[in-house]
Parts: C-alpha cells; structure tokens; sequence
C-alpha cells in the first residue's frame, strides 16, 4: 500500500522535504497557511555543502543554471580598508540565487512527482491533518508541529535585525560576495542573476524585535551611508516597498531530537522549525536542503520508521545545532560593539592567510552522506 506524508509549510524546507519523500514512493500533501509564496527580497547564498545535498535530491545542476557561481570575496571595514583578500582557488563555490527562483523551482519538481500543495490552510492542531502515516513539520521559526513535540523550546531574539532588497544589476556589482564590517554592524553583497542581494545587519535595541515595516527603506539608507559606496548605491537602486527589515531571531538548541512518535502519527521537523539559526553563516537554508538529502537516503534503506528517526536524529541533531551555535557565535564576533573587540577581530581576519581562510571555510561546511564511505 502507498504511504502517505503530509508536510505543513509550503517553504524551502517543506518543499525539499515533499521531493525527498515524493521520489521514495510516498504520497504526499503540503499545507500552508499563506494564500501566495513570501514576497520576492531575499537573495540565497547555497554553499558547497548544500550543493552537495541538492545533488542528492537531484536538484543541484538546475539551481546551479538559474543562479550565479561565484565565491567569498573580499572583507573590507566599513571605511573600504581590506581586511582579507578574495579566494584564489575555485574552493568555497557558492551559488547566488533569488529565494522566488528557488521556490518556483522546488514547487515545479514537487508538481512534477505529484505532490498536492493546499494554500490558505492554516494547521492548528493534529485535528487540521488528512489522515496521514508521517507528519512533516516545515513550519518554520513558530512551528505548531514543534509545539507537539517539545512545547517548551521557543525561539530568542538575537539583538540584531536585518534590512536587505534585491537591486538590478549595477556596474558597482562585484562577482564575488563583499562583505563589510563596522561597530555592531555588518554589511555585504551577493551577486545574483541579473542583480544582487545586499543586507545590513546591526545590533538594534532601539526597536527591538518590532517587525514594523514601513521606516525600513529610510533605516537601510541612512545605516548604508556608513559604509563605502556600492551599498548605499544597491540601496537606493532598490524599489522602497521592496526593502524589507527583519528582526533576527534564533533557536535555543533545546530539542534532543527532531522526531517524535507521541502524538500517535510520527513527525519529523526539518529546516527552520528544527534548528531556526542567525543567518551570519548563511546556513539556514543550507541545512534545510541536508535534512532532505538525509530523508531521501534513509527511505531508501530504512524501511522501519523508528529506525529511520533513530538514524535521522544521529545525522541531523548535532550537525544542525553545531551551526546554530558557529552562527551565533559569528554574528557575535562580525557585529562586536565594543571597540577593542572590533579591532582585535579586524586584526584576526587581516591576519589570516586567505588559505587558511579557505580551508577552515571548506571544513565547517562539509556535509557527508549517510550513503558515503566513513
Ligand atoms: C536576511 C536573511 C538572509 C538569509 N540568507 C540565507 C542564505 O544566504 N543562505 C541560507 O542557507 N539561508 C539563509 N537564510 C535563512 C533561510 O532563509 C531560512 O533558513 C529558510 O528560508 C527557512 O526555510 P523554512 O522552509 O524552514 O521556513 P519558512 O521559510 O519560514 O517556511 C515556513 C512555511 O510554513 C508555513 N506555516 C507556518 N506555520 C504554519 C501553520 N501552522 N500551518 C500551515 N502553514 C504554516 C509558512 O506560511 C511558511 O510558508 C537567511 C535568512 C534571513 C532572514
């Protein structure tokens, strides 16, 4: 008989997830409560680890056509002084991608293998589910799924928020990401198709974690008046009701497992909902695209659900939560505030054999295969 999953969230995560569990055999639903996909701001760094994984789930060579190649650039202080050279070697690929292209990519292949989507439909309790024989909780940074299995994890904000847009292409574009660094702030720019992702990250207790929207493009413009010139040129070549402001919020690493039988239906929760992180590594989507490269191996050889879940929590729970706190850690060390901290890391990054840099970058991302040799 066909087994049947039913995913809520309709993002990245419950997309990759559908894939995985549609290209083994399984029938599957995805709910999500919006009406229509997020609006189009938000640019995607894929890193070679999620590349990795989405040739799993045979999706790499397609994101790989629609984005840009490119790779870490230069870090410079907010005054243009650089503290750390590009990459020379082709190590440390990265693919820039619009977060729209993605999904429409992911909701293509989903459609193409079956996959039922339901919008404006909102899950509020088990009682919401089809009659199903696995739950998958992609239901983001709030999961209700999450809720069922350990009710007393909830998300922390970071201190810091995040104002971003996509500008069209511009002759200051640099092909490789750019990063700045200043006091409590950080800035950059990725290159995408036809276009670019820029972002300025800032502590910001003034506001907190409002999500207030409409002062974000007057906030993005005055805060990239303190750094060099392409950014304030990016910014001010993006539409004003396209900027976007974004409180940063985090996952305490609470959760001992991802999985659950309790609730009667198994459940299983991947991207956000499992390991929501600080977005200073660009790991969030990343690690989403690993827990369905993961779910796609282990039903393949796991035909038993509780040892699949047993070997999803080895392979998942302690990589996931190990970047969630290289991410804090990172935007703790990229943001400092104190200005002896802020020297000693712009010393540290100038110090740095670009090599170095390289190697240690290659080896925090590295994703193995439950399939692959150990
Ligand atoms: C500024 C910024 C830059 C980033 N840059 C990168 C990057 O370069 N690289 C990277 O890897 N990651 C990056 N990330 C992180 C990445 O965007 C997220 O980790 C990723 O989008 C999470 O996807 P998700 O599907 O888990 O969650 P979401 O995108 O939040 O999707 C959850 C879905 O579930 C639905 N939903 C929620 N609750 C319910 C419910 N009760 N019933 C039904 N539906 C529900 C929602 O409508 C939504 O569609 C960045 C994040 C930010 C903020």
């Amino acid at each position: 008989m066909t087994k049947r999953a039913t995913v809520v969230g309709a993002g990245i995560a419950g997309l990759t997830s559908a894939i995985a569990l549609a290209e083994s055999g399984y029938e599957v639903v995805v709910l999500d409560r919006a009406a229509a996909p997020p609006k189009p701001s938000l640019g995607l760094a894929i890193t070679g680890n999620g590349l990795e994984a989405l040739a799993a789930i045979e999706l790499r060579g397609v994101v790989e056509r629609a984005g840009v190649t490119t790779r870490m650039g230069r870090i410079l202080t907010d005054a243009g002084t650089p503290l750390m050279q590009e990459t020379e070697t082709g190590a440390g690929d990265i693919v820039g991608i619009r977060e729209e292209t993605l999904l429409r990519i992911l909701a293509d292949r989903a459609d193409d293998l079956g996959v039922e989507t339901r919008r404006a439909t909102l899950v509020r309790s088990d009682a919401d589910l089809p009659e199903t024989d696995l739950v998958v909780g992609a239901d983001g940074l709030r999961s209700t799924v999450r809720r069922w299995i350990k009710p007393r994890v909830q998300p922390d904000y970071s201190g810091a928020a995040c104002w971003f847009g996509i500008s069209d292409a511009l002759e200051s574009t640099p092909e490789l990401v750019t990063s700045w660094v200043g006091r409590g702030t950080e800035a950059g720019i990725l290159p995408l198709d036809n276009g670019a992702f820029w972002y300025i990250s800032a502590i910001d207790r003034q506001r907190g974690p409002s999500t207030a929207g409409e002062k974000s493009a007057a906030e993005a413009a005055q805060l990239g008046g303190l750094f060099e010139a392409p950014l304030s040129e990016h910014i001010a070549a993006t539409q004003r009701d396209a900027v976007t402001r974004q409180p940063l919020f985090y996952l305490p690493t609470g959760l001992p497992r991802f999985t659950s039988t309790r609730t009667g239906t198994p459940a299983l929760l991947v991207g956000d909902a499992a390991h929501a992180m600080v977005p200073s590594l660009v790991q969030g989507a990343n690690q989403t695209f690993e827990d369905a490269a993961v779910l796609r191996v282990l039903l393949r050889d796991e035909p038993n659900i509780e040892t699949l879940f047993a070997r999803f929590n080895e392979e998942r729970v302690q990589r996931a939560q190990r970047m969630q706190i290289r991410s804090w850690r990172a935007i703790r060390w990229m943001q400092a505030t104190h200005p002896v901290t802020g020297a000693v890391r712009n010393a540290a990054l100038k110090l740095m054999p670009t090599m170095v840099a390289e190697i240690l970058t290659d080896w925090h991302g590295r994703w193995v295969s439950p399939d692959a040799p150990r």
